[in-house]
């Protein structure tokens, strides 16, 4: 790969003069990414990458996928014009297919700009519905970076301010490779988060509006609790009438490969009261939204509106990736090509000083990371091969705490020889990462 520039080095340095402190970024030298087609990104200076983290998961089909582009193109010269305030052809047939696809009964459908917005609205209309600030959410947990979002996070690393809007109380479930219950079984670790979670609700004061969970946790590194686990949560929670909301934002659209949602990995828990997405469903187009039951949805009184949530050129974008998604049975891709580079990586790991656990579900998969002389956590690992990739030709992510997980989650059009490249490349990233910390 070609080393950056004087320009490179100059649009980094006005990026660190203008941009907040606290925006991260990825590598020494972070790449400015200027062009995609399929799997692959080129970035400023010509270099080709393939894609395996899609700007966190919003390349959810393709870059650059030709119906997205047309149908983006063909709404963009007619009218960019946004608002609620008008019917969108689009965004009522968009709604209808998310609606039916959500498995929520009588569901009604609210879109946003992003995640965190998402998020936002479904904690608004759990608290209004439920009347009560109080919400559950699990360790370790990311939910956007918006107020009410960043009161559900776990993390604090994440969640820079305790000040917050919600009365939040966080229960095991989370992320499981560390803390008391790492050593459990699947049934001894469910039953050791059901005692926990009825603990925390004796302790609660009044009223519990709802549980906030992402099925699997995305930022805090790929960690899928056992399957049943949100089941025997549901049991918990419906005796008291509190909510379910299921962030769906990194699991959604097949992309586990077993189910289209992530939730459908308990799915005697389902269907949820507020399910939320976003990230993919835009293939990189600004969208998010919310799903509930007519009841919960409708709970606000005030009337409302949103400008650009469900606008035409982000509908008709989002609209094209999602049939695309649907007519190519790309969840069947993603459990069929996730298994073949899951098992890949497990042979990898299985020779690796440097890996501790390979986990996930179908195109989500995480590495997780340790130092080889002491097996504790190890971010030096993940920056070095993040590092070591990108020299090769490879964009992966990282993730959890404290930052030891490669996250990896490519486009769903993955194809077979493109996971094996892509497996091809952590393998070696992994060696050099492993000698370099050897050689300390
Ligand atoms: N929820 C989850 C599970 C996420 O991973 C993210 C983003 N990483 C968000 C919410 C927030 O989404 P956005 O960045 O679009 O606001």
């Amino acid at each position: 790969q070609s080393t950056g520039g004087p320009a490179h080095a100059a649009l980094y340095a006005r990026h660190r003069a203008v941009m907040p402190d606290w925006l991260a970024t990825y590598y020494e030298r972070p790449i400015e990414i200027v062009r995609g087609e399929g799997r692959r990104v080129w970035d400023a200076e010509g270099n080709e990458y393939l894609d395996f983290f899609g700007g966190i998961l919003t390349t959810m089909t393709a870059h650059a996928l030709p119906e997205v582009t047309a149908a983006v193109s063909e709404q963009a010269g007619k009218i960019l014009h946004s608002s609620t305030l008008y019917l969108n052809h689009t965004a009522v047939e968009l709604a209808e297919r998310i609606a039916h696809l959500s498995g929520i009964p009588d569901a009604r459908v609210f879109f946003t700009a992003s995640g965190t917005e998402a998020n936002d609205t479904a904690l608004l209309l759990a608290t209004t519905y439920r009347r009560s600030n109080q919400i559950l959410a699990l360790r370790n947990s990311y939910h956007g970076r918006s107020f009410s979002s960043i009161a559900v996070t776990g993390n604090t690393a994440w969640s820079p301010t305790s000040l917050s809007p919600l009365q939040t109380l966080y229960v095991h479930g989370g992320v499981r490779s560390r803390g008391p219950y790492a050593h459990l079984t699947d049934d001894q670790f469910i039953a050791a988060c059901v005692a926990d979670l009825d603990d925390m609700l004796g302790q609660a004061n009044g009223t519990v509006a709802a549980l906030i969970a992402e099925p699997i946790q995305g930022v805090g590194g790929f960690t899928s609790p056992p399957d049943g686990l949100l089941a025997a949560f549901r049991e918990v929670l419906d005796r008291r009438g509190i909510l379910w909301i299921t962030d769906e934002v990194q699991t959604g659209w097949g992309r586990t490969g077993e189910h289209f949602w992530g939730w459908q990995a308990h799915a005697q828990a389902g269907p949820p009261d507020i399910l939320t997405f976003a990230k993919g469903i835009g293939n990189g187009l600004a969208m998010g939204g919310v799903v509930a039951r007519a009841e919960v949805m409708n709970c606000l009184r005030a009337d409302s509106i949103s400008t650009f949530g469900g606008s035409p050129v982000t509908t008709a974008g989002a609209l094209a990736n999602l049939t695309y998604l649907l007519e190519h049975d790309l969840q069947g891709n993603a459990r069929r090509v996730g298994g073949l580079l899951m098992s890949r990586l497990r042979s990898v790991a299985a020779t690796s000083p440097v890996v501790r656990e390979v986990r996930g579900r179908g195109l989500m998969i995480g590495v997780e990371l340790v130092a080889p002389s002491t097996g504790e956590p190890s971010p030096q690992a993940a920056k070095l091969v993040l590092e070591a990739a990108r020299e090769r030709g490879l964009l992966i992510g990282k993730g959890g705490r404290p930052a030891n997980v490669l996250r990896i989650a490519p486009p769903l059009t993955l194809t077979v020889a493109e996971a094996e490249q892509g497996a091809e490349i952590i393998e070696a990233a992994l060696q050099d990462a492993a000698k370099q910390l050897e050689e300390g």
